[in-house]
């Protein structure tokens, strides 16, 4: 069965010759287009988003964060928790009006003068996400930064994104924007594409379209780069570094190079696909706890 017929996805798994067992790999597209359905609805004319929490997080030097459900990609060391493959399950739905509010609200009660969309991915919804940041936009004295993090599908597919999206986050310093998009790379190689995120590998390009769209449309962005060799080899890396190249010397430079942290929920699904290497032979009392709270699969 493949996810034409609309079997849910949730995360990756192997058989024990290593073979990826269906409904993986999938087609991003089409699992964008499920997931929104669950997690981006309209009513009364406004556009509604599933979250699940809100908080200060430590990263960027303390962050206000939305964590909204739902992400079109299933990265085999993804940390998210099990909003990611289960959206129908969990969060509730915001107005663009209430998460403005609430991340206003954990800026003044922790001091901080950041925020950002979290979680999975924030783009699933684009009318959704222009609605906050054109809140952030008329306030924007109040904030240091506002960051979006995404996988590119959204914007490799939505031609007309990456110009909305200038207007909120553009590289043109004078125009005083807050606004800021990381944009995650998983793979070069097209197998090594399928292998970290669960997606056909003839999409292995969305994530570069994402990245020349966003050079084009002026947007303020940097790329980051799993570059952990425990699923990044080499030549995977190069091939990323030259796509890069291509579109602009810049966007290369600019790419920020992460390493992996055993997270829980990054335990199981690493587990699922017989990435003992990584998580041990032996589940730790963490990966249990993660397993535990796990929806029937
Ligand atoms: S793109 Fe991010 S949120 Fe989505 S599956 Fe990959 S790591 Fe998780």
């Amino acid at each position: 069965m493949n996810n034409s017929r609309k079997e849910p996805i949730r995360y990756v798994k192997r058989d024990s010759n290593g073979k990826l067992i269906p409904p993986f790999p999938f087609d991003p597209w089409e699992l964008t287009k499920q997931t929104r359905k669950l997690v981006c609805r309209k009513t009364k004319g406004i556009v509604q988003r599933k979250y699940t929490h809100f908080y200060k997080a430590g990263v960027y030097g303390g962050i206000a964060t939305a964590y909204s459900v739902g992400c079109n990609f299933r990265c085999i060391f993804c940390w998210a928790d099990w909003s990611r493959d289960w959206p129908e399950l969990y969060g509730h739905f915001y107005s663009p009006d209430e998460i403005y509010s609430k991340l206003r609200d954990i800026m003044s009660r922790k001091g901080v003068k950041r925020a950002r969309i979290s979680g999975a991915e924030p783009t699933l919804c684009p009318d959704h996400l222009c609605a906050v940041l054109e809140r952030v936009n008329e306030d924007s004295e109040k904030f240091d930064l506002f960051i979006i993090e995404t996988n590119g599908v959204v914007l490799a597919n939505d031609e007309n994104l990456a110009p909305r999206l200038s207007k909120y986050a553009s590289r043109d310093r004078r125009k005083g924007t807050v606004g800021y998009v990381r944009l995650s790379i998983r793979g070069g190689l097209p197998e090594k594409f399928e292998e970290k995120t669960g997606c056909k590998k003839e999409f292995v390009d969305l994530p570069f379209k994402a990245a020349e769209r966003l050079w084009n449309a002026g947007v303020s962005f940097h790329v980051a780069v799993v570059v952990d060799p425990r699923f990044t080899p080499m030549k995977d890396k190069e091939i990323i570094y030259n796509k890069l190249k291509k579109i602009d010397p810049l966007v290369r430079r600019q790419v920020e190079e992460e390493y992996l942290s055993p997270y829980a929920h990054a335990l199981v699904r690493l587990r699922a696909v017989g990435r003992d290497d990584v998580t041990g032979k032996k589940m730790t009392l963490k990966e249990r706890a993660a397993l535990k709270e796990r929806p029937s699969y």
